[in-house]
C-alpha cells in the first residue's frame, strides 16, 4: 500500500490525538529511516529520545529475540531472574539505592509524585493530604490526568479537568522564586533539568545546582525527570551532571530500552524509595524480563559505545554550524549535546512549513511551540552526516 492509502486509513480510524508529518516509516537503521515508497530521511527527533542507540540496534535487537521465545512476562507476584540484574546493573550505573520500573515515562512520574507525597507523610512528617510539590512553568512529565493537572500549556489541559490538586508552579530558571514557594508542606521540586517538549530551554547556568541547595536546607526531595534529557542525549549519562548535582530522586524512560520496548523507572536513596509497604504501588508489566533484558543491553550500548561523549562531541559540533547558517528566518540556535532547538523569528510564519520543507530535503524533524524545530539525531550519527545534515537545514533555511 502507498503512503496516501495508510494515510487515508490511519485518518478514518485512528484518533486525532496526532497531527504527524504525512511520511510513512517502514523500515529504519540507525539514524536514518525509508518510508513505503522507499524514499530515505535522516531521523533528526529519535522519537523523542527514545532511539539514542540508533533505529533497530542489532544489539538490542538480539537481546529481545534472544528473550522473547523464553520467557516474556510473570508479573511481579513471583519473581523472574532477569529483573534482579537489571535493578543492580541500572542502580550502579546511575549510582541510587534503589529503583522502582513501570514501563511508560507518565507512569513513572506519576511513581515519583506518589514515592514523593509517602516520604512527605511518612518520613518528613507532613499533615495528611496536605503534601504539595513544587513544578515549573513550561513544564512537559507526561500526559496522565495527575501530570497535565499541573502543566501550564492550554492544549494539553483543556477539558480535561477537575485537576489533581497539590501542585504549584514556578517559572523555570528561576530559583528564587522556587524558596520563596517552598512552605512546611513542600515535599518535592519535579524538574526538567533542560526542558524538552518546551523547545529544548536550557536553564541559566548554576540553576539545578542551587535547586539542589534549597531543596537540601529545606528537607524538599529534588526529582529531576531525566526522561528525555537524559541517558546521553545532553552529552552526559545524567543532565543533571553537567551542575554537578546529585538528585534526590530521578524518573528515566525512552533511551531507557533503545526503543525497542516501553520501560521507565524511577531511582532513588534507601530512605525515599523504600517507603513503599508491599502492595501500595505496581505494573503488571513493570519488572518484566523481556524488558529488562532489553533494558540491559540498551544501557550497555550506551556505555560501551561511549554514546554521551558522542553526543557532547558532535552537538558541539552541530550547534556551531547551525550557527553558521546566514538565514533571514533563523532567530538563534541553543542546545546541549546532540539536542538542539532552532528558534526561528516571528516573521518566519512558522516551523511547520520548514519542518515540511526539511522532509522534501530528506530530514525528519519536529516543530515545537510554533517557532522552534528541534533537532535529535540518534547519537550514533556520524561527522559527515552531520555535514550533510547541515547542508539540506542552510537550503531550506536560506530559501
Ligand atoms: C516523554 C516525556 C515524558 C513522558 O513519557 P511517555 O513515555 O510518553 O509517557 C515525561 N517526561 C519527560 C521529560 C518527557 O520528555
Amino acid at each position: 500500500m502507498d503512503s496516501r492509502a495508510l494515510i487515508e486509513i490511519e485518518e478514518k480510524y485512528g484518533a486525532p490525538n496526532y497531527h504527524p508529518l504525512d511520511v510513512v516509516i517502514e523500515r529504519a537503521e540507525g539514524v536514518w529511516v525509508w518510508d513505503v515508497e522507499g524514499k530515505k530521511y535522516m531521523d533528526c527527533l529519535a522519537a523523542y529520545s527514545a532511539v539514542n542507540q540508533g533505529h533497530c540496534h542489532p544489539r538490542i535487537v538480539r537481546a529481545m529475540l534472544d528473550q522473547a521465545p523464553v520467557l516474556a512476562l510473570t508479573s511481579r507476584a513471583f519473581r523472574n531472574n532477569i529483573y534482579p540484574l537489571f535493578t543492580k546493573e541500572v542502580c550502579e550505573l546511575l549510582g541510587f539505592d534503589l529503583i522502582l520500573p513501570m514501563n511508560s515515562g507518565a507512569e513513572a512520574v506519576e511513581t515519583a509524585i506518589k514515592t514523593a507525597r509517602k516520604w512527605g507523610y511518612k518520613v518528613k512528617g507532613v499533615a495528611e493530604n496536605q503534601a504539595e510539590i513544587i513544578v515549573c512553568s513550561g513544564n512537559f512529565h507526561g500526559r496522565t490526568t495527575t501530570v497535565i493537572s499541573f502543566s501550564d500549556d492550554d492544549i494539553a489541559r483543556r477539558n480535561y479537568g477537575p485537576y489533581t490538586p497539590g501542585f504549584k508552579r514556578v517559572p523555570f530558571g528561576d530559583a528564587k522564586a522556587l524558596e520563596d514557594a517552598i512552605t512546611e508542606h513542600t515535599v518535592a521540586f519535579l524538574v526538567e533539568p533542560i526542558q524538552g517538549e518546551a523547545g529544548v530551554v536550557v536553564p541559566p547556568e548554576g540553576y539545578l545546582k542551587c535547586c539542589a541547595e534549597i531543596c537540601k536546607s529545606k528537607n524538599v526531595l529534588f526529582v529531576a525527570d531525566e526522561i528525555q534529557s537524559g541517558l546521553g542525549r545532553t552529552g552526559t549519562l545524567l543532565a543533571c551532571e553537567h551542575e554537578g548535582v546529585k538528585p534526590d530522586m530521578i524518573t528515566i524512560g525512552k533511551a531507557l530500552s533503545g526503543g525497542m520496548y516501553p520501560v521507565s523507572a524511577v531511582l532513588s536513596r534507601q530512605e525515599v524509595l523504600g517507603v513503599f509497604e508491599h502492595g501500595s504501588h505496581g505494573s503488571t508489566y513493570g519488572g518484566n524480563p523481556l524488558g529488562c533484558a532489553v533494558a540491559r543491553e540498551a544501557l550497555k550500548v550506551l556505555v560501551e559505545e561511549k554514546l554521551p561523549q558522542r553526543a557532547a562531541e558532535l552537538g558541539e559540533y552541530f550547534i556551531k554550524k547551525l550557527r553558521a547558517i546566514a538565514s533571514p528566518h533563523i532567530d538563534f540556535v541553543r542546545g546541549k549535546g546532540l539536542w538542539i532547538g532552532l528558534v526561528l523569528k516571528e516573521s518566519a510564519g512558522g516551523a511547520r512549513r520548514f519542518c515540511n520543507a526539511l522532509k522534501d530535503h530528506g530530514i525528519l524533524a519536529k516543530d515545537t511551540h510554533e517557532h522552534i524545530i528541534r533537532f535529535a539525531p540518534p547519537l550514533v550519527i556520524t561527522r559527515e552526516e552531520i555535514d550533510w545534515a547541515v547542508e539540506q537545514i542552510a537550503a531550506v533555511m536560506q530559501d
